[in-house]
């Protein structure tokens, strides 16, 4: 007995049933394999796409650095300016907020200092910058500084500091350069004078400072500065010797010797927008620099 199978009125044996449809799939293979290929590359699922340049040579990575304490509502407006402003510029860049979490007066170098060793492996340049003065010109380029320092914050355009040699406010400078220099003096605790000491180790180090010449906007309006003088009161005490030493220029302190313990680190956002804390507590040698906590003044007496 064999199995007779009748397909569109033929009649046909189970075997040769078999072979004919072997050979049918055969003849589709053959004719689907000469087809050429073609992929709905829209269809696929996309790559996750890491934060690298494609750019060749890939473009410079930016330190911002904020030297930092109890600011907090200039911080709040201080974040999505900058991310809006160097966004515009394409600049890599990540903002390190460095909050010193101590009881000693506030000491912006030490704390840029402290900024530039935990950044230094990881990007290129940094900008030492104040939390309160945001840049409102787009002409103001935060470009590597390859050649020389950049004073983003010139005299003829900061709202309130005028004097030639004045670098304070926003400055780049390239990693080589800090480090050339030794970073900054670690004398200053209080307000002021820093920047014009560092001014001092840069022409030393044979280095210029440049700064954008096609500014239009004057001292008015280039920054805006988030500074009421009442409310932010400047500590400009001056106790024991400090006036005397910190007129000099300290070739001893900087970078290599920078004191600190790092006490936390957070990740945080502002209206989505990352920035990275470090709290740094500043150890104060008190034999070399006394004023580093300056005694209150006495009150008079009420008899
Ligand atoms: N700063 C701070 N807390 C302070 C003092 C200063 O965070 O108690 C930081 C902040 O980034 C500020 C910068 O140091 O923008 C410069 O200080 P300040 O604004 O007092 O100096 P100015 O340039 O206005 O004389
Ligand atoms: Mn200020």
């Amino acid at each position: 007995m064999y199995k007779v199978i009748y397909l569109m009125g033929y009649r046909f044996s189970s075997s040769k049933c078999l072979t004919i449809c072997l050979g049918l799939t055969f003849i589709m293979g053959c004719f689907l394999a000469s087809l050429p290929i073609q992929f709905d590359l829209a269809a696929l699922p996309k790559p996750v796409r890491h934060q690298i340049s494609s750019e060749f040579p890939p473009k410079k990575r930016l330190a911002l650095i904020v030297p930092f304490r109890d600011r907090f509502e200039e911080l709040l407006e201080f974040v999505p300016h900058m991310h809006k402003f160097l966004n515009k510029q394409k600049i890599p860049f990540h903002i390190f907020i460095i909050q010193q979490a101590d009881s000693n007066r506030f000491n912006r170098a030490s704390l840029i200092n402290v900024g530039f060793l935990l950044t230094r492996n990881d990007y290129d340049y940094i900008a030492m910058h104040d939390v309160d003065l945001l840049p409102m010109n787009d002409d103001l380029k935060y470009d590597y500084p390859d050649k020389a320092p950049i004073h983003i914050s010139s005299p003829e355009t900061h709202p309130k500091y005028h004097y030639d040699t004045f670098i304070g406010g926003i400055l780049l400078i390239k990693n080589e350069h800090f480090e050339l220099v030794n970073g900054m003096s670690n004398n200053y605790w209080g307000w002021g004078l820093e920047d014009d000491e560092f001014y001092v180790r840069l022409k030393d180090a044979g280095l210029n400072v440049n700064r954008p010449d096609n500014i239009k906007t004057g001292p008015e309006k280039t920054f805006k500065h988030l500074h009421n003088k009442m409310y932010r009161k400047r500590d400009m005490r001056k106790c024991y010797n400090q006036r005397e030493v910190t007129r000099r220029r300290d070739r001893v302190t900087g970078l290599h010797d920078v004191s600190y313990v790092l006490t936390g680190q957070r990740q945080l956002t502002i209206d989505t927008l990352p920035l990275t804390v470090h709290n740094v507590q500043l150890i104060c040698n008190v034999n070399v620099t006394p004023w580093c906590r300056c005694p209150e003044p006495q009150k008079p007496s009420k008899s």
